[in-house]
């Protein structure tokens, strides 16, 4: 009998099975996840977390895959996907955003309406609800910096929520108690400016990302946290590991903040990398660097 046909059988609920976690992620490796469902609205949802809750049966949710490590023994449980759930709506200077957007396709829509506030957080990669979930951020700018309030459900009362920012902690990639909630939109409240010198703003921003990162290789972006007045990318190239490689994972050589895909790599390369990497920052610096990342699945070895 196969566990989650209790699932599968909801009508119209649009599922995938058995999906390659290279897929999912932009790291592109890992293993099998059992199973995919991409609700298309918030009563969908309630109706799968319900199912979960009640069979206790493993779940995930997951944006764009964009700072997540899966292993690559796979993922025996439920990958909830909200990509179809991607609204962006401006009414005056606020805009509204479905968990499943990307974020820069919102920061784009936001520069061309002339409503400044996110521009210098164009170009990070990922959907709206993994932005809030991380409050991604970037050039001092943060996810958190414009919102208003989130709506969301939350996971154990399965009730939605709005969630005003003043009633939230959160800091630097961290929303306190953030991981009871699956995230549905988010309202930004943003300043009216002028539309061309935003999207000047935006494409300066872009380039610089473009020169710095290695983006032609598959990665999740920056592996740790920002330490307390330095920077890890600073630390790993200090301790000469730009370039250090396990299997096809490497340091990449152009961000040492980065680990990337460099040939096929499994997602235990990476898993290693990342754990050697730290090893070694705090043998030669005494800073233990944090990941930023996520870790999904079994990475015991
Ligand atoms: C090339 C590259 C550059 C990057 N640069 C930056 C950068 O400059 N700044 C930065 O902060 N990050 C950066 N990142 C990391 C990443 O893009 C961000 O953390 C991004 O916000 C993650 O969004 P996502 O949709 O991909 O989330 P995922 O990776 O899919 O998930 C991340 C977390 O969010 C949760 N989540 C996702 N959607 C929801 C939801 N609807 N409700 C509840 N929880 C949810 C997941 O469960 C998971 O815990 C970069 C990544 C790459 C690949």
């Amino acid at each position: 009998m196969d566990k989650y046909s209790i699932i599968k059988k909801k009508s119209n609920l649009i599922f995938r099975e058995k999906v390659p976690s290279s897929e999912l992620t932009t790291y592109k490796t890992g293993g099998i996840v059992e199973l995919c469902v991409y609700p298309v609205n918030k009563e969908e949802i309630i109706d799968i977390l319900r199912i979960i809750n009640e069979n206790g049966f493993n779940y995930f949710i997951l944006g764009e895959g964009s700072n997540v490590l899966i292993s690559e023994k796979g993922f025996d449980g439920i990958i909830l996907i909200c990509k179809n759930m991607d609204k962006i709506s401006i009414l005056e200077n606020q805009m509204e955003v479905e968990c499943g957007a990307l974020w820069d396709k919102a920061v784009e829509k936001a520069c061309q309406c002339g409503l400044g506030g996110l521009e210098d957080t164009s170009f990070i990669p990922g959907s709206v609800g993994g932005a809030i979930r991380m409050n991604a951020g970037a050039f001092g700018s943060e996810t958190f910096d414009c919102l208003s309030f989130f709506n969301a459900i939350n996971i154990r009362r399965l009730r939605e929520e709005k969630i005003e920012k003043k009633d939230i902690k959160y800091g630097y990639r961290f929303v306190d108690g953030i991981e009871k909630y699956f995230i549905l939109s988010a309202v930004f409240t943003l300043e009216k400016k002028d539309k061309l010198t935003l999207l000047s703003r935006r494409e300066e921003i872009i380039k610089k990302r473009k020169e710095k990162q290695p983006l032609e290789y598959p990665s999740a972006g920056s592996v740790f946290k920002r330490p307390k007045n330095d920077y890890a990318s600073r630390l790993i190239d200090f301790c000469g590991l730009k370039g250090l490689r396990i299997g096809g994972a490497m340091v990449s050589t152009k961000h040492a903040g980065f680990i990337i895909n460099y040939d096929r790599a499994t997602a235990g390369d990476i898993y290693r990398l990342i754990m050697k990497v730290k090893k070694e920052v705090f043998e030669k610096t005494g800073i233990m660097l944090e990941e930023e990342q996520i870790f999904l699945g079994d990475f015991t070895f």
